[in-house]
């Protein structure tokens, strides 16, 4: 006992001595000593005081490169020329849609894992189709109708929030923001503090579900009685002279939808007008406004909630969901989209305004990425002698069963067609005592004559190897054993299903499909690019071994370590 004091007091002195010493012997001596304890601090990990993921909805990498120009100093150039860039960086599975993309994202892995094997798809037990986020045991907060009952019960893993909430012993708060529903409750995961998701049609407002909370917070009603949605019921002209966007196609053209109201697809656009013939609400997360409406409700949380105010790392995640639907109407070759773009570097310049005077510069750490990208209009390809064009799933249907009829005698063998998969009813074919493997096998030969089919695989193939690249790899990374189809489907590049010859869709796994941007920047990030493949998973291994957490439970991407500051 004396010992152990003695030594403890001798030590302690010692200590004293040495600081004492230095100081006197040295003035850099203290400094020196300050330096190296920060420096252990952050080898182990970085904890900024705020996370903040951002996604926006179908960004292909080249709106970065295509309209660079057009950017201003303070949006995508400053996270780029402050940051890192990976410019390689791919979606790794099929089909490359929303839910799956926003779910892949933060958990860090693919629809093999984490179970979100589309937007909807065939639950083969219980023969019906599901929505991704739906959840009938829940209750809508802000609105008496059913778009509220929501929730991330079909997501199976974790995602980074989840693991940021257990290492800070749920103190750390976590709030998830977008237009699109399945765009704020999956990146949130499963114990996000809320999820806010835009109710178009009468509404306007940002709602919730019961999942999270009991009522929604004084602040959030504040801001949906605030008549901001209504403020953005305006004209949608460019905002630049539109003989400037030269890096896009010309605005009145053939391949785009564009609104019933207006007779053709080109600027300016009454969204008044529109929202009271045709839309509702729901106008608004078809412009670059609803990108606005995103934000403003964003730093609305931001403020109300005290993000990034306190030493335990918050974690904030908004997903813009309109340029997606601009995507689809007009396409990625249009003035709306470039138009699109322009406004929203612009938008991303007054987040990050805000993340630097609300949070301060340095304490916090931000990722930027897409969910997916999308093909040029197929019809627009085809006038420019590219290989494209359009697949009648509804025909396939109508083919599938005579051939199934023609060769076994029933067609009672489909049961379901969607999302590029075929689903056989395996009760049925055990009736019959005939061959799941025997049919798949004999489909896949039958598909193989369509020439706008690529390829197909079984599911047996899928249970009885393992591929390493190409569109296989990608086909079997978002193959679910328990809730995928019999038969996968990959059109030819740039075909995509449907006979609609405007707008656009995405969905393959080819580059035009998976190729989006990734930026990370703020606190314990490197500043430089690279152009080394990089998978979209490989996001939150990164930022997971930045802060030093645990990764999500189903993680498989790698950590890309060039991008972590080394001290
Ligand atoms: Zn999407
Ligand atoms: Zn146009
Ligand atoms: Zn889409």
């Amino acid at each position: 006992m004396t010992r152990t004091v003695f030594f403890i007091l001798s030590a302690l002195l010692l200590v004293q001595c040495k600081t004492f010493e230095k100081d006197i012997t040295s003035p850099y001596a203290k400094q020196d000593n300050a330096k190296e304890i920060t420096s252990t601090d952050s080898t182990i990990s970085t904890r900024p005081k705020l996370v903040v993921g951002i996604v926006v909805d179908q960004m292909r990498y080249d709106y970065l490169t295509r309209f660079w120009d057009k950017y201003g100093d303070d949006g995508f150039k400053r996270l780029i020329d402050g940051g890192f860039l990976m410019k390689n960086c791919h979606y790794n599975f099929m089909p490359t849609y929303t839910g799956p993309g926003h779910a892949s994202i933060y958990t860090g892995t693919t629809p093999k894992n984490h179970g979100i094997i589309s937007n909807d798809w065939f639950d083969k037990f219980n023969n019906e189709m599901v929505y991704c986020v739906d959840d009938e045991t829940v209750r809508s907060l802000g609105t008496n109708d059913k778009a509220g009952q929501r929730s991330p019960a079909r997501m199976l893993s974790t995602t980074l929030g989840d693991e940021n909430k257990l290492f800070t012993e749920f103190e750390g708060k976590s709030i998830s923001i977008a237009l699109k529903d399945r765009s704020a409750i999956l990146p949130g995961g499963h114990t996000a503090d809320a999820a806010y998701w835009f109710h178009g049609d009468d509404q306007g407002r940002f709602i919730s579900s019961s999942y999270y909370m009991e009522t929604m917070p004084d602040w959030a009603q504040e801001f949906n009685e605030s008549g901001k949605a209504d403020s953005y019921l305006k004209m949608w002209k460019p905002a630049m002279p539109l003989s400037s966007y030269t890096e896009s196609g010309p605005d009145n053209n053939n391949f785009e939808y564009g609104f019933g109201v207006k007779s053709t697809p080109t600027f300016a656009y009454d969204l008044k007008k529109i929202s009271e013939t045709e839309t509702g609400y729901d106008i608004l997360k078809s412009v670059p406004f609803g990108n606005n409406l995103t934000i403003d409700f964003a730093l609305a949380a931001l403020n109300a909630e005290k993000l990034g105010q306190d030493q335990t790392t918050d974690m904030l995640t908004v997903s813009f969901s309109s340029p997606d639907y601009i995507g689809h109407n007009f396409g990625p070759n249009s003035k709306e989209i470039e138009d699109n773009y322009i406004r929203l570097d612009g938008q991303i310049a007054r987040l990050t305004d805000s993340l630097n005077s609300k949070v301060g510069k340095g304490n916090y750490t931000l990722f930027f990425t897409g969910d997916h990208g999308a093909v040029n209009v197929p019809s627009f390809l085809k006038t420019k002698n590219i290989p494209a064009g359009y697949f009648d799933y509804d025909k396939l249907d109508d083919d599938l069963k005579n051939y199934l009829g023609k060769n076994f005698g029933t067609t009672e063998l489909l049961q379901n067609v969607s999302n590029h998969q075929i689903f056989l009813n395996h009760a049925a074919i055990a009736n019959r005592n005939l061959s799941a493997d025997k049919i798949e096998r004999r489909l896949q030969n039958f598909l193989l004559s369509y020439p706008k089919i690529h390829e197909v695989y079984t599911r047996e193939s899928m249970l009885n190897g393992q591929f390493e690249d190409g569109t296989a790899s990608r086909v079997q990374n978002g193959f679910s054993q328990k809730r995928s189809g019999d038969i996968m489907i990959v059109l030819q590049p740039s075909h995509i299903g449907g006979n609609r010859r405007k707008g656009t869709t995405h969905g393959s796994p080819f580059n035009y499909d998976t190729h989006v941007p990734l930026i990370f920047y703020g606190k314990g990030i490197n500043r430089g690019s690279s152009a080394a493949e990089t998978n979209i998973t490989d996001i939150v291994p990164t930022m997971a071994s930045l802060l030093g957490l645990s990764f999500p439970n189903a993680a498989t991407g790698k950590v890309l370590t060039e991008v972590i500051e080394e001290n």
